[in-house]
């Protein structure tokens, strides 16, 4: 869809032979959303409770006009969300302290699907990142850094896509699917200025993971993770643009995200 032309449009309609120049500094292209659906069968960790939808209203008041309302609870780190950097780093951002310009901006995908689709326990390594460096040039200050597994593909199958479809505590030990190597996460930590990181499987760390090593050196540097992202197969390794909002949670350490990026049509 070419959403300028849809902000446009009324625009064009009232005015239809004057050029009208786009929001400043709004990239043009195809939106695409970055988003799982919350419902009953969104994946969340295995020790976590999921999302519910409870109605509180939905029928034909006596007045006469339709009316509809839910509740919802959710855990804040399943489906598509964000990870706060304070989530694992003690005095690090919380949700509603993250800047609103390290969540949106420039975005590069790593492509490591054909190793961790070989591997369920495969570590991204600093050699993935410096692989896409002699492609496309260093990784830019201020990027948001997306990791494609290709795991998504099996979304939302949990035992395919995370390991295992077991709950509770005894199935944290059963979870395999690929992650960012602690060294990794601490080189993108200290070697390069990234803004956020992201990844299509459950956690930045592996399934495998006891001490949630790219979690601590990442967000110690105080940058913010998101997980469960869709549909990185459809995003170019460079030039898209990502916008990634989560719910503003005050003191929250994570909390579900909308994520969609701008790509630019070829
Ligand atoms: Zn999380």
């Amino acid at each position: 869809m070419k959403y300028r032309l849809l902000l446009l449009l009324p625009l064009m309609l009232s005015c239809a032979d004057t050029p009208v120049p786009g929001p400043p500094g709004f990239p043009e292209g195809t939106l695409v959303d970055l988003t799982y659906a919350f419902d009953s069968t969104t994946i969340f960790w295995p020790t976590a409770n999921g999302f519910e939808l409870s109605v509180d209203a939905r029928g034909r008041q006596e007045a006469g006009y339709w009316y509809e309302a839910n509740s919802f609870s959710t855990a804040e780190h399943g489906g598509t969300h964000l990870d706060a950097p304070v989530h694992f780093s003690e005095g690090q951002w919380t949700t509603d302290a993250i800047p609103l310009t390290r969540l949106i901006g420039p975005a590069v995908v790593v492509d490591v699907s054909e190793a961790a689709l070989a591997n369920r326990d495969y570590l991204v390594s600093v050699a993935d990142f410096e692989r896409w460096e002699s492609e496309h040039g260093l990784l830019p200050d201020g990027v948001i850094v997306l990791v494609r597994t290709g795991y998504g593909a099996f979304w939302p199958d949990r035992e395919q896509y995370m390991g295992t479809a077991e709950r509770g505590p005894d199935a944290i030990q059963l979870l395999h699917f690929p992650g960012i190597a602690p060294e990794a996460a601490s080189w993108l930590a200290t070697e390069r200025t990234i803004n956020a990181i992201g990844i299509d499987t459950p956690s930045i760390d592996t399934g495998q993971s006891q001490l949630y090593e790219a979690h601590q050196n990442l967000f110690a540097a105080n940058i913010p993770a998101f997980e469960n992202v869709a549909n990185l197969d459809r995003l170019p390794a460079s030039g898209a643009t990502v916008i990634a909002l989560p719910m503003k949670i005050t003191g929250g350490s994570g909390g579900p995200l909308r994520i969609v990026a701008v790509v630019p049509d070829m």
